[in-house]
């Protein structure tokens, strides 16, 4: 058996956050979760996820800034990040690709099933 990967979910939406987790555990992995960016950069940082899905409009402590400082820590640096969230457009891709994000899911537009797919497929 391989060891379960660690997959830390940092939203302030508590809804989505705990039935991702739920859903995440089901298929074998091992989730935490943060309400904001500044817990969620600590909680990186201190337990070293796999894997990382992150909202970007959350309180304390943004997902821009969150990524930003996650990037300039050694620690951080290769922690695949999927972004999660409701900003639609373009430029924020860009802007969040640029800054390290390997993926950008809309939450409209993905199934908790589609976010499954985008975190298996990273973390092959
Ligand atoms: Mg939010």
């Amino acid at each position: 058996m391989s060891i379960k990967k660690k997959i830390l979910i940092i939203d302030d939406e508590v809804f989505l956050a705990n039935v991702l987790s739920e859903q995440l555990a089901q298929e074998g992995y091992v989730c935490d979760i943060a309400g904001d960016g500044r817990e969620g950069l600590e909680k990186s940082l201190s337990i070293n996820p796999d894997l990382i899905i992150l909202d970007l409009i959350m309180p304390v402590m943004d997902g821009f800034t969150m990524i930003e400082r996650l990037r300039a820590d050694n620690r951080g640096k290769k922690i695949p990040v999927i972004v999660l969230s409701n900003i639609n457009n373009a430029k924020t891709v860009e802007e969040m690709r640029s800054k390290g994000a390997q993926e950008y899911l809309v939450k409209v537009n993905n199934s908790l099933t589609d976010i499954v797919a985008a975190v298996s497929k990273l973390l092959k």
